[in-house]
């Protein structure tokens, strides 16, 4: 009697109970899997296959969090202290202006927090289930206990699994266990008290296939898995720190223990010359909030976020946010040929079989189309081409591929493209793989993978005895085991290696990728294939060259990133000649050559010898995935900033070693996609140049804001200091210090963090990994804005002061023209002038690349109005109405800084 569903959802012991019992428990049919009537029961039933994790923080703690910074400790204390001395505006609009801050804060940072997880969501992760005896791949999420898993080589498990059919499985637990080796897993029985690490006949969520196949079918979903008890008890936290922000905040400590060292040495001089503690205490207080740049942080996070999501945009998906900061930095991109500098359209246009030659006309994975021999089609019923039917029947029959047709008659591919580009060909020759794979049942198969360049498959064949082998991989892996081949007339003969090399060579010099055929009759009994079994023995059947184009836009990038001093470098698995070929259309040579090594050399020489080689060479052909950490490291070796892509199982390592590490988001494994910093969502090496100049803007972004707000504080402190120091009135007073640098620095900065990047940005070299944030230059910039303000805000004020009198109006007029000065100095390091600039020129720009700063300084404008104009303003800040000539006055200093900006620009460019 079939059970019901709802005995599933009881804790179950499911590696001790025997395999059919388990199956019995969900329900579920290891043939034909679950109907699509008990999917979507179980599905309303279970819900999602997703892990929820403990809840996030609460909104309100998370404001109160914002409160959680050593200046805002001052400025709380700063306002009891106030309050206690009953000045009780001064308090109030301290605590306000605190409670703005961290009301800003908090909206700024919630909303990169929610960018970035949106980002993560994007990336699903798919399995491929059995349902209704049909195999698909579905997303994750929708699985549901009973459901038939099918697990490969690379393959996230999707759900905890109960395996059977396991081939060679081996499974990377360590997210689970903490044990980074590989656990080899069986269909052993075991006993209910075996722990979690030695349940060999599971399979759990959360873990990865790092070799073989298997079967399983689904145990537990979402929560109810291993991983799902484990992330319960965690947090489910999007971090938003990363080196650069937490050299900020190294620097704001030291900062700040400078700052209470320097207010407690004002404060001790001031009651020593006899000043009142009360004047002392404020001056301490204004010294303290002037030299904090407390605006940074705000536009570190916001200029990381709106990097984050530019470069989603242009499709590569940041996975890990310090990869923002490190691209822009990258010296050396090491991409994958296929599909990433190329299309991953291939089409066979060279056959050689039965030591004939034949052409094959058609483009795409279109049917339409004939195998030629001197420019006629040829019948393939001929005797004589028996190795021609041969080669195509192993390059149909040996797939896991199929091809469909689209509403609009396009034919695409399923599966791998070169698997493709050789179902089309024998589409060609007339053949029907459904048919073909009718006749010619596969009985065995084992899967290509990079590290063998080969795959094989095991068939029966109609009318006859015997089974057959077909092998198809790369020509070295196919012909170093065969000993004979079809001749012309379709006879067995000796094997001529050589000759099949010059073959190679003719067809990998047209940029064609070369695949070779074998096959291998064997005794009717055998049932299963392993790698020894095709080890020796096969026989030859042929070689198919296939087309792939350079992506056309590929051809840009690498100019692009050539002339932005950043080295490409092709890492591929496919023959050297082929390698070379497209590494010339596209465009990598250094200094005029394409200088390339092959895997064995590499794995010859050591590290003395790689290091040079590696510096000049551009292609790496026939690399096997574990060199490539070789090569990683050797480049790093040299100070490099290495950006490396990968896709398979054993990419992973290299992923990770490199500075920035890439996966691709269409045709990589789950493995190297959870091991990678940056997903490209369509593949394309366009796309990592785009992310490096996103990144590059991003870091000068981030430049620009320093260099424009720290000025700020360097003239404020300067002004206090000395101010005090001299016995003289405060030009300016702690509250005015916190309107200027939490009102008018938000309005002003935020809108650096929108910045459009410049013409410029990739016709640089990249920055000195070695450089830090405040590099020489910046600082000299930093230092002449800052001395200009002092003389600007302290003059101002003593000025006003001995001719007009009013002390009130003297501190207002001072801090207009700071902020006047400002806004000069904000267009000088801004695109805006450069935006309007080219609009005039009636060039293309877009309206958004102006807006943010422009609504940024108009905001500005008002604000500063609002200021002295208002009378609750006075009250609040002391300030007083100016009148228009006073206010025209207060433009005044903003002239000079016009050289002044042209001045420290030439120094330390802003762009
Ligand atoms: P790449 O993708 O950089 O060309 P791979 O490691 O995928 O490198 O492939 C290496 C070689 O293995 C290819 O040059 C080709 O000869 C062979 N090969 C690639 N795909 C298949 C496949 N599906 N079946 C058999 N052999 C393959
Ligand atoms: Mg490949």
């Amino acid at each position: 009697m079939p059970k019901t569903t709802t005995s599933i959802s009881a804790p179950q012991n499911y590696h001790s109970q025997g395999l059919t019992e388990v199956i019995q428990v969900l329900n579920g049919d290891p043939e034909r899997g679950l109907s699509f009537t008990e999917v979507q029961k179980r599905q309303s039933k279970f819900g999602k296959n997703e892990l929820t994790g403990k809840p996030p923080k609460p909104a309100w703690l998370r404001f109160i969090l914002q409160f959680n910074q050593a200046l805002l400790y001052i400025l709380l204390v700063a306002g009891l202290i106030k309050a206690f001395l009953a000045q009780w505006t001064n308090a109030g609009v301290i605590w306000g202006v605190t409670v703005i801050n961290a009301i800003i804060g908090f909206v700024q940072e919630s909303k990169a927090e929610g960018a970035i997880a949106a980002l993560a969501q994007a990336v699903t992760t798919e399995a491929t289930v059995i349902r209704d005896g049909e195999k698909s791949r579905i997303p994750s999420q929708d699985l549901v206990p009973g459901d038939i898993v099918l697990l490969t080589s690379g393959d996230k498990v999707p759900a905890d699994l109960r395996l059977f059919n396991v081939r060679n499985l081996q499974v990377d637990e360590s997210a689970l266990t903490g044990e980074s080796v590989p656990v080899e897993k069986s269909t052993a029985d075991l006993s209910p008290d075996t722990p979690l690490a030695e349940r060999v006949n599971m399979a759990y969520a959360g873990s990865f296939v790092t070799f073989g196949q298997a079967k399983g079918i689904v145990v537990t979903t979402a929560n109810a898995t291993e991983m799902g008890r484990i992330s319960q008890s965690l947090e489910k936290t999007t971090n938003l720190s990363t080196p650069l922000t937490r050299k900020f905040d190294k620097f704001s400590h030291q900062l700040l223990y400078i700052i209470l060292g320097l207010a407690a040495m004002t404060f001790a001089v001031g009651l020593g010359q006899g000043q009142t503690w009360t004047a002392m205490f404020e001056a301490s207080v204004a010294l303290a909030v002037s030299a904090i740049p407390e605006g940074l942080p705000a536009v570190v996070t916001v200029t990381m976020a709106i990097g984050v999501n530019r470069m989603a945009r242009r499709h590569a998906i940041i996975r890990k946010l310090p990869a923002v900061e490190t691209l822009g930095g990258a010296t050396v991109i090491c991409s994958d040929k296929t599909g990433t500098l190329t299309e991953n359209q291939m089409t066979v246009q060279g056959i050689y079989a039965g030591e004939q030659h034949f052409q094959v006309s058609g483009t795409g994975y279109n049917p339409n189309g004939d195998i030629l021999c001197e420019q006629k089609p040829v019948d393939l019923q001929t005797v004589n081409l028996l190795a021609l039917r041969e080669c195509l029947m192993a390059g149909l029959l040996c797939s896991d591929s199929y091809l469909q047709q689209n509403n609009h008659g396009n034919w695409s591919v399923v599966g791998d493209p070169t698997e493709g580009a050789l179902i089309t060909v024998a589409n060609k020759a007339g053949w029907s793989q459904s048919e073909m794979t009718r006749l010619n049942p596969r009985v065995d198969g084992i899967p290509f993978e990079s590290e063998f360049q080969y795959m094989a498959t095991l068939h029966e064949q109609p009318g006859e005895e015997s089974r057959v082998i077909y092998v198809k991989g790369s020509v070295e892996a196919i012909v170093s085991r065969c000993q004979s081949t079809l001749n012309g007339q379709g006879e067995e003969s000796p094997i001529q290696p050589e000759l099949i090399y010059q073959q190679v060579e003719a067809l990998a010099q047209q940029g064609m990728r070369v695949l070779a055929f074998g096959k291998k009759n064997v005794s009717p009994e055998q049932s299963s294939l392993d790698h020894e079994h095709i080890a020796t023995g096969l026989i030859f059947l042929g070689l198919q060259g296939m087309i792939d184009p350079p992506r056309p836009e590929v051809i840009a990038a690498v100019r692009a990133c050539k002339k932005a001093g950043i080295q490409v470098k092709m890492i591929t698995g496919d023959h050297v000649t082929t390698a070379r070929a497209i590494a010339q259309q596209i465009g990598l040579e250094k200094d005029g050559q394409v200088q390339a090594f092959e895997g064995k050399q590499i794995a010859q020489m050591d590290n003395s010898e790689l290091v040079p080689a590696i510096e000049q060479a551009v292609v790496f052909a026939r690399v096997a995935p574990e060199q490539k950490l070789r090569l990683v490291e050797a480049l790093q070796s040299q100070g490099e900033v290495v950006a490396m892509t990968g896709d398979g199982v054993n990419d992973a390592p290299a992923l990770r070693q490199a500075d920035i590490g890439i996966a691709m988001g269409c045709a990589g494994t789950d493995v190297a996609r959870e091991a990678a910093d940056m997903l490209l969502t369509d593949d394309n090496f366009a796309s990592i140049e785009a992310a490096v100049e996103e990144g590059r803007t991003v870091y000068q972004n981030l430049q620009k804001a320093i260099a424009f707000i720290l000025p700020v504080n360097g003239g404020e402190s300067m002004t206090i200091l000395i101010s005090a120091l001299l016995a003289r009135d405060l030009p300016i007073l702690s509250l005015q210090v916190l309107w200027l640098n939490m009102v008018n620095s938000v309005a002003m900065t935020v809108p650096l963090a929108f910045e459009p990047k410049s013409d410029r940005v990739m016709k640089r070299p990249p920055r000195n990994p070695q450089e830090q944030l405040l590099s020489g230059t910046l600082f000299q910039r930093i230092a002449a804005v800052s001395i200009f303000n002092w003389i600007l805000i302290f003059g101002m004020f003593e000025w006003v002061r001995q001719t007009m009198g009013d002390i009130d109006i003297a501190r207002t007029m001072a801090i207009q023209s700071l902020v006047a000065g400002r806004v000069v100095y904000l267009l000088s390091i801004s695109q805006l002038v450069n935006v309007a600039a080219r609009k005039i020129k009636g060039q293309a720009v877009s309206i958004n690349d102006g807006r943010a700063m422009g609504l940024g300084i108009l905001t500005t404008v008002v604000l500063q109005i609002i200021f002295s104009q208002w009378g609750i303003m006075n009250t609040l800040f002391k300030t007083a109405p100016l009148n228009l000539q006073q206010w025209l006055i207060c433009l005044l200093p903003a002239i000079p800084m016009i050289p002044l900006a042209w001045f420290v620009n030439r120094i330390d460019p802003a762009d």
